[in-house]
């Protein structure tokens, strides 16, 4: 076994890391931290340290580390057929299944599921598919897609571009002309401290009305949202944000993707957020969910109505030009099929809105009255605290203090993985599905002593 400080040492001179400070990696002022193994909640590093992730990865690890039935299934495919394509009509028997599995959890009209690798490339697919649909109904102008502020939908061109994070367009030419951002669903953050969160929902429609209006509803092709803001810190929307805007537009022709890369398959508490908010979706986003992370595999829903342009497309100007190499790659569809029957055989969605309220009810017993938490928030097994300087006036810390950063770090120390959410001071908290109530405790003990170790 190769040692440590060896790793180490190749890792600083040839690995680029996703999301990272390079110039501090490369100078050793960021921790390379090398991970080995982990069960069910816990993961563990080289030097032993194991830690609660309460963050699941980067929410994805639903159903919890290490279940054999997913490496199982993986290794039988792998032994079997590692890979063969899916164009022009081919499949295997792990994909075809997938794809029936996925259209019984999806809402009663969606019609097809395409499968990718990731979700930034299943939001490219969508966005493709978008465009030709326009073009085949005759509408070439029809082009523009709305996203939202603190909305996030990977990293690639186009998906950088609706990600509606600042750290992800700085310095790369981003976003691209034919994205237009509008208000995020952002009750605590609103401008009017003496709106109600009814007034605020008409004030995020009055917003889009007015973009549409700016735009012109015949350049606008579609809006694009999660149904919980994820990583722009983790925001479920106020009261009936999804009907109201959903109402908008319909009016105006604009189709609606469901970005369901984190709410897909049971992370609110129900199998998909779509049900969960009644939004009518054109296309869901899928992807962590899918596989709990066991393997890459990310999925296009398409709807019947969407379905039936598509392929009078194809009629009109033959095969359709989209395709992946590894789409719908057998290992990653093998592992779907394990994943999603094992959520069932556990029940884990059940355990999930059960101790993911739990979590959530404890976190606000803990830390609803301190003086630095504005917010506490979440759904299902998602969890957020928001921290400000103070909390009367709502006044936020400057960045550059990295209140938010430093906490998670008091918080790992400790034992516990959070996440610090990429804007604001806001930790975030994803658990794997299974966590049960003594971890959830732990998850709420530590943040206090963390906060405390920060603030007090
Ligand atoms: N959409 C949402 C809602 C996400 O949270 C993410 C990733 O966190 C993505 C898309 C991009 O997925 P990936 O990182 O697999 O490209």
């Amino acid at each position: 076994m190769l040692r440590n400080d060896q790793l180490a040492e190749w890792d600083r001179e040839t690995f680029f890391h996703p999301s990272t400070h390079l110039a501090q990696f490369a100078r050793g002022e960021v921790q390379s931290r090398i991970i080995s193994g982990a069960s069910g909640c816990h993961i563990e590093d080289r030097n032993g340290n194991k830690h609660l992730d309460a963050f699941a990865g980067l929410y994805c690890v639903n159903v919890g580390y290490g279940r054999p039935e997913i490496a199982e299934a993986i290794s039988k495919q792998a032994h079997e057929l590692a890979y063969y394509h899916a164009y022009v009509g081919h499949g295997t028997e792990a994909s075809i299944t997938l794809a029936k599995m996925v259209l019984d959890r999806a809402p009663d009209h969606m019609s097809k599921v395409y499968f990718g690798l990731s979700g930034s490339d299943a939001n490219e697919t969508n966005i493709k598919l978008i465009w030709y649909y326009n073009n085949i109904l005759g509408r070439p102008e029809k082009k523009k897609i709305i996203s939202r502020w603190r909305g996030y939908h990977g990293s690639g061109l186009m998906t950088g571009s609706l990600t509606g994070l600042e750290l992800f367009h700085k310095k790369f030419d981003l976003p691209l002309a034919q994205v237009v951002h509008t208000e995020a669903p952002y009750y605590y953050r609103r401008d009017d401290l003496d709106q109600t969160e009814e007034q605020f929902v008409a004030h995020c429609v009055t917003k889009l009305e007015e973009l549409i209006a700016r735009e012109g509803a015949d350049t606008i092709a579609a809006f694009i949202g999660e149904p919980v803001l994820g990583t722009g810190g983790i925001v479920p929307p106020p009261a009936g944000y999804w009907p109201a805007i959903q109402a908008v537009l319909d009016k105006h022709d604009i189709l609606l993707v469901a970005d369901e890369v984190v709410t897909g398959f049971g992370r609110l508490g129900t199998m998909m957020g779509s049900d969960h908010y009644g939004i009518k979706p054109d296309l869901i986003t899928i992807a962590k969910g899918l596989t709990s992370a066991y393997a890459p595999l990310s999925g296009s829903i398409v709807s019947d109505k969407m379905w039936k342009v598509l392929e009078q497309g194809t009629d009109e100007n033959g095969p359709i030009g989209h395709g992946w190499t590894y789409s719908a790659h057998p290992i990653g569809a093998a592992a779907g099929v394990a994943n999603l029957k094992l959520l069932d055989d556990l029940d884990l969605i059940t355990n999930n809105r059960e101790t993911g309220g739990y979590l959530n009810s404890a976190m606000h017993d803990a830390l609803g009255d301190h003086p630095n938490v504005g917010d506490i928030r979440g759904e299902g097994m998602l969890c957020a605290v928001e921290f400000v300087k103070d909390r009367s006036d709502r006044v936020y810390f400057d960045a550059a203090d990295k209140v938010g950063p430093q906490i998670a770090g008091a918080l790992a120390d400790l034992g516990v993985i959070g996440r610090a959410m990429p804007q604001g001071d806001i930790l975030g908290f994803a658990p794997p599905f299974c966590l049960n109530r003594a971890e959830a405790d732990e998850v709420v003990t530590k943040t206090v002593q963390a906060v405390s170790r920060i603030l007090d």
